[in-house]
């Protein structure tokens, strides 16, 4: 018998060795083995056996052990990681790594275990007639308590562990080590929830979801209920024995979204998110895969659990560009999850108030089946959208419907939302004399200016620098600010609203002093009137108090060089102006802008998804872009601008002679719209084409024929979402 071992060493290959007769009775695909490698022993996933004889001429090593009889991958789940590796053209063993997490792989991670105390049922009163009233007093306490973690004991009971053990002396309690949950939600208190009485709306849609035997696209509002149904869909898998995932983006994986959950579902939820511990995390994985774990939360990675007998994959907000991942592999969760449903025989049900065009595209191509849910289903209403032209640059930063909306909703306490659309680089400095913006030296990215210490930063590679006294062209020391910033703009309603309370919420407040939830429990509270800040402000909130939502520079995302410009701009506005009249309260929404004619500014204000996107559609298939083609990216990057810009041109080339014939598409050698980050040049190449095939096929056929230099790094990324 021989195994073929995928070792994490992204070699791209597999290994064969050997197995004795002795490890053949336990070996099965999927396991973590330990092989001998080179000078060393190394761990690797066992991928196939055979049981036919071996016909190479090296001998093979044997493996040594199985470190793991348990397999960490289900045969469905190696097929599914095997197409990954095919798809993106990313290395098997880089798949097989991004599947499980880190902290389960780290060698030196264990279970946790702490001493327990538990009565020892052949304890008898002659024992217990010679202990000392004190002991008498303890021994009851723990009875009453019926047992528990020693040392937590021990606080309670005001003692020390060692009077406890005492008592095991006494033949009283046995004190063992036992298995100890890190549990990411200990010391939070859910009061279990009932399902709701769905709406009409809502059981048409759990009983299309229930039917179908394609993926479901959930079109549904903001507000429309979706997680009451996907809570009802689950609830009907585990009632057929069946089990569950749902991914959420990273940013919306609040506590308010994991309560939902784990209150209808309670330990039957696992939560797989990156603010776990590695203790957390290991234990978590471990509960799924022995089947304690029923229901698995998380972001983009929770697609890979490690479930038997999965019913159902839950996308939520399946358009957000956070189901990509921007390292190797670079797969999109999103389709991640229907191949494994297609792989599993799983319902998957992609929920979205704005669907991305790839999943309305598959409609369109009878691949998914639509479900519509066009009302809110609690209290409130669909806000309406007011906008306001600032073409003309006199109304500064806030126009007088803004300030005089603000104005009222303070008089009738309550809340306002504020976003400022921070895409491109908004609050750089210019010096007023010659025009040269101050960019920062290993990227060419202009410095952020940031008020509060007065400092430039970069945004790419964390470089800082103070305001320079001249100007580095010209001498000159009058610098100008470029853009919007957001302690600007907070400054300037500071100014506006003496009285108000403002919160900030950026990537700088949330790093600094405050977490996301800090921010959100305050703004919640109701201890701010107004809460100002970028996107992170739009996404999955649910405050009933607030009934405005403005937008300062709409168009601001508009102008990136990127085909998805008008669609991520569309999604955000329409996700902000969902934040409005949540509840009994009715909602507005005012969008600043200097393009109310753009497409998705005039339709996003009409709350029209369908509108923008057949008008989309239609420029993006002439223009043949995805979903109509595929689209992917190979980027290089080097230290040396002359290697880096001949090897582009020299790759464009080739690539040209492969695609002679094929329907594809190569884009002339470019150096990014990002020129250089981190000291690193960077250039790339754009291909297209209707089979995915072909472009995969194509980084595979140029690696094979010119492997890049060592100073060169070159990256593949399949139906990329960043063009930067
Ligand atoms: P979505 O996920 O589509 O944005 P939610 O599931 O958050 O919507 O639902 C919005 C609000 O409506 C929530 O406060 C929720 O509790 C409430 N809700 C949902 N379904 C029902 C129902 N059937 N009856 C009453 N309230 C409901
Ligand atoms: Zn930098």
């Amino acid at each position: 018998m021989t195994v073929k071992v995928a070792i994490d060493l992204a070699l791209d290959r597999l290994f064969d060795y050997s197995v004795s007769p002795e490890l053949q009775k336990k070996l099965s695909i999927g396991q973590l083995l330990l092989i001998p490698f080179g000078h060393r022993n190394a761990r690797g996933f066992a991928m196939a056996i055979s049981n036919e004889p071996y016909k190479g001429d090296v001998k093979l090593k044997q493996v040594i052990e199985i470190i793991d009889e348990k397999p960490f991958f289900s045969p469905e789940l190696l097929k599914l990681v095997k197409l990954i590796s095919a798809y993106t053209a990313a290395p098997l063993e880089s798949v097989l790594k991004a599947a499980v997490p880190a902290a389960v792989l780290k060698k030196n991670m264990r279970p946790k275990e702490l001493l327990y105390v538990e009565c020892d049922e052949k304890a008898n009163s002659a024992d217990y007639e010679k202990l000392t009233k004190r002991q008498k007093w303890l021994y009851e306490q723990i009875v009453r308590l019926d047992g528990g973690w020693l040392n937590k004991l021990a606080e309670e009971l005001e003692t020390s562990p060692q009077t406890i053990k005492a008592l095991q002396k006494a033949k009283l309690v046995k004190v063992y080590a036992r298995q100890f949950r890190r549990d990411p939600m200990a010391g939070r208190k859910f009061l279990p929830t009932k399902p709701l009485q769905l709406n009409d709306v809502q059981s048409s849609a759990l009983e299309s979801i229930n039917s179908s035997t394609l993926p479901v696209l959930l079109f549904g509002v903001t507000g429309s209920g979706k997680t009451e149904v996907y809570l009802q869909a689950i609830a009907a898998e585990l009632e057929k024995g069946r089990t569950a995932i749902v991914m959420v983006p990273e940013i919306s994986l609040t506590p308010q979204t994991m309560r939902r959950f784990a209150q209808r579902f309670g330990d039957k939820v696992a939560l797989l998110h990156s603010a776990l511990s590695d203790g957390e995390r290991y234990d978590e994985w471990h509960r799924i895969r022995n089947g304690e774990a029923k229901v698995v939360v998380g972001p983009r990675s929770a697609v890979f659990a490690p479930l038997s007998n999965l019913g159902l994959i839950v996308v939520d907000e399946e358009h957000e560009s956070s189901y990509k991942q921007e390292e190797m592999p670079r797969y999109n969760a999103r389709d991640v999850a229907v191949l494994r449903g297609s792989i599993e025989g799983a319902k998957v049900v992609l929920g979205s108030a704005t669907p991305s065009l790839e999943s309305w595209v598959n409609v369109e191509n009878g691949k998914y089946n639509l479900v519509r849910m066009s009302k809110r289903a609690g209290a409130g209403t669909t806000p309406a959208v007011g906008l306001v032209d600032i073409s003309s640059g006199e109304s500064g930063i806030f126009s007088k419907q803004l300030l005089d909306a603000i104005s009222d909703r303070l008089d009738r306490h309550e809340q306002t939302i504020l976003l400022i659309n921070r895409r491109g680089y908004s609050k750089s400095m210019m010096c007023s004399s010659c025009g040269v913006t101050l960019e920062c030296p290993s990227c060419s990215v202009p410095y952020t200016y940031h008020k509060v210490d007065s400092c430039l930063r970069c945004h790419i590679c964390g470089k800082w620098c103070l305001v320079p006294q001249k100007c580095p062209e010209c001498g000159a020391n009058d610098f100008d600010m470029k853009g919007l910033g957001i302690q600007k703009a907070e400054a300037a309603l500071k100014k506006c609203f003496p009285r108000a309370n403002i919160l900030r919420m950026d990537s700088d407040s949330v790093s600094r002093k405050f977490s996301h939830d800090d921010i959100l429990g305050a703004f919640a509270r109701g201890e701010a009137d107004i809460l100002i800040g970028t996107q992170m402000v739009a996404k999955g909130l649910d405050f009933p108090n607030v009934t405005l939502v403005g937008v300062l520079n709409a168009d601001a995302s508009l102008n990136q060089p990127d085909f998805r410009a008008a669609e991520r701009t569309f999604q955000l506005l329409s996700q902000v102006a969902g934040r409005a009249g949540r509840a009994e309260l009715s909602g507005e929404a005012i969008f600043q802008t200097r393009d109310p004619n753009a497409r998705a500014i005039r339709l996003a204000a009409k709350a029209d998804y369908e509108g923008f996107a057949s008008e989309e559609l239609a420029e993006r298939r002439e223009w043949g872009f995805p979903p109509y083609y595929h689209l992917s990216v190979i980027s290089l990057s080097s230290k040396d601008i002359k290697l880096v810009a001949a090897w582009a041109e020299m790759y464009a080339k080739s690539l040209e002679s492969f695609a002679k014939g094929k329907d594809m598409m190569v884009g002339e050698a470019t150096p990014s719209i990002l020129e250089k980050a981190d000291g690193n040049y960077r250039w790339q190449i754009v291909l297209r084409a209707k089979r995915p095939a072909l472009l995969s096929s194509s980084w595979k056929w140029l690696k094979s024929i010119r492997p890049n230099p060592s100073q060169l790094r070159v990256t593949f990324d399949m139906d990329a979402h960043n063009m930067m």
